[in-house]
């Protein structure tokens, strides 16, 4: 099973995935995670993108492209949740051919919804274990036990640098402006279901468990 997973930044599609690769066995293909690793290496490709993600705009589609394709023959035919890619309609077009010719097929693309007040409210208070990557929410999500990671156990904790109100707002505004528009190519194939995003990680799994099993 190939699933996509779309919504503004915030929509919860990191969270909800490492809820699919349990349950599904998949494997999950967050572009954003890919470039936060080339940062942290500092490679020509990491320090290209840092400039852009800081700004909250979007790396060029062919540098995307390149980096995705790679890593999806890697996953050797297992499903995969592809989180954060695509984001623009011409990366929606190669992927499409990019399936073809990898002999895969897209099940079902699901889209996330949140109010716009609650994309920033959600971007402001996240963090993650920085040793498994657990996300978490100081409001909405926090650790069971105050500052240990309920996975691994960790006490460490690391905060995006994009995830502040002034980069939220152009993170949104890219949503908005490149990514939306690919609503309806995938509606006009037939292939979109949208959940609401709102309510617990909990509830939002169960409404898109029930689209996986149906798909
Ligand atoms: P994310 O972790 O999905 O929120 O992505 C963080 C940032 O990485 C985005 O704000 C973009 O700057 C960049 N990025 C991630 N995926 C893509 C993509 N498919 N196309 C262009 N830029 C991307």
């Amino acid at each position: 099973m190939n699933l996509i997973l779309l919504g503004p930044p915030g929509a919860g599609k990191g969270t909800q995935s490492e809820r699919l690769m349990d349950a599904y066995d998949l494997v999950q293909l967050s572009t954003g995670e890919m470039l936060r690793q080339e940062t942290k290496l500092k490679s020509k490709l990491g320090d290209e993108a840092k400039v852009l993600m800081d700004a909250g705009k979007l790396v060029p589609d062919d540098l995307i492209i390149a980096m995705i394709s790679g890593r999806i023959d890697d996953t050797k035919g297992a499903g995969v949740i592809l989180d954060g890619f695509p984001r623009t309609t011409a990366q929606a077009e190669v992927l499409d051919q990019m399936l073809v010719d990898k002999g895969m097929q897209l099940d079902r693309v699901i889209q996330i919804e949140i109010p716009e007040p609650e994309v920033i409210a959600r971007l402001t208070g996240r963090f993650s274990c920085a040793k498994c990557g657990t996300g978490y929410h100081e409001v909405f999500n926090k650790p069971k036990v105050a500052e240990i990671c309920d996975k691994c156990g960790s006490k460490e904790f690391v905060r995006r640098s994009d995830d502040n109100v002034e980069t939220a707002r152009s993170r949104l505004r890219a949503y908005h402006e490149q990514t939306a528009p690919i609503l309806p190519y995938y509606e006009a194939a037939g292939r979109l279901s949208t959940v609401d995003g709102m309510g617990g990680v909990d509830q939002v799994f169960a409404r898109i468990k029930e689209i996986v099993e149906g798909a």
